[in-house]
């Protein structure tokens, strides 16, 4: 697809309809809906969006997605569900780990199961009363490490959902692949991520569709994203690969709909198309489906 000027969708949650997750859970209740996973790729298709990452989910949708998506011309990266440390930010769609034994049992699953990445909630998410505060806690390092050498062994790239200038930098020197979100980066994580090579998807269209919605305190909301926009902008300058994804399927956020918003905003942000095409095709190559 390079040069053809398709957009990908770098993070999504096919499960998840932008609404409610609670509507996903009813839907997919007894095994994922097909209709609806259908549905979705075909909106995908229908965007014209040829290569699709997704987040995962705890009912087995994205691996559906994942067996279905050549019907519809996509190549599909999934991880199957996603990975959280029992307790911490995850529960809703995540499978847990308490110990580094489950967790090396959790990714053999993943292969198992026919993912073909690792997707890891190594943090909370904005907490919009206490602006620049995360919710949750970062894994120690150790634990990070490990997990990276656990899917990398297994010979699977890792997707780091992550907040926080102090997390990034950890993900970062674990080896991830990938930071998704990565709000509150400052130029420190922004460099460590520009040196080694970690693609960042900064999703700002999680943000941006929450706003006007009486759902979050719209200052804040305006807050955090003028900070994430200002990262991306200096992100780029330091050389950091950034990425399209926009976490649809999250609260607000549509399939498709957001995914070209995401790469339009992205563009605005850059100087052009180019850095987000080449972004892409960049996550793309790591992340194949
Ligand atoms: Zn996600």
């Amino acid at each position: 697809m390079t040069g053809t000027g398709g957009v990908y969708e770098c993070h999504c949650h096919v499960a998840l309809d932008g609404v409610d997750y609670r509507n996903a859970r009813e839907r997919h209740r007894n095994g994922p809906d097909e209709a609806w996973v259908r549905g979705v790729l075909d909106a995908y298709r229908r965007a014209g969006i040829r290569y699709v990452r997704d987040g995962g989910d705890k009912w087995g949708a994205s691996a559906l997605a994942r067996r279905l998506a050549g019907e519809y011309g996509i190549e599909y990266a999934s991880p199957v569900f996603p990975i959280y440390r029992k307790g911490d930010y995850g529960a809703f769609i995540g499978v847990p780990y308490e110990t580094l034994s489950d967790l090396r049992e959790l990714v053999a699953r993943v292969r198992a199961e026919g993912g073909t990445l690792v997707k890891m909630m190594g943090s909370g998410i904005m907490d919009f009363d206490r602006l620049g505060a995360v919710t949750g806690f970062v894994p120690d390092q150790e634990e990070l490490d490990e997990l990276v050498r656990i899917a990398h062994g297994e010979g699977l790239p890792v997707m780091m959902h992550m907040n926080s200038a102090d997390g990034i930098r950890r993900a970062v020197d674990a080896g991830v692949d990938s930071v998704e979100h990565g709000n509150y980066a400052d130029r420190a994580s922004l460099a460590a991520m520009a040196d080694a090579g970690t693609l960042w998807v900064p999703t700002v269209s999680a943000t941006v569709n929450l706003m006007g919605k009486g759902l979050f305190d719209e200052e804040a909301l305006r807050e955090i994203l003028g900070m994430q926009e200002s990262a991306i902008r200096l992100g780029h300058e330091l050389g950091v690969t950034i990425a399209c994804g926009s976490d649809a399927g999250a609260s607000c956020v549509m399939h498709a709909e957001a995914s070209l918003q995401e790469a339009e905003r992205l563009g605005a942000l850059l100087g052009g198309r180019e850095p987000v095409m080449d972004g892409q095709e960049k996550l793309r190559a790591r992340f194949p489906g």
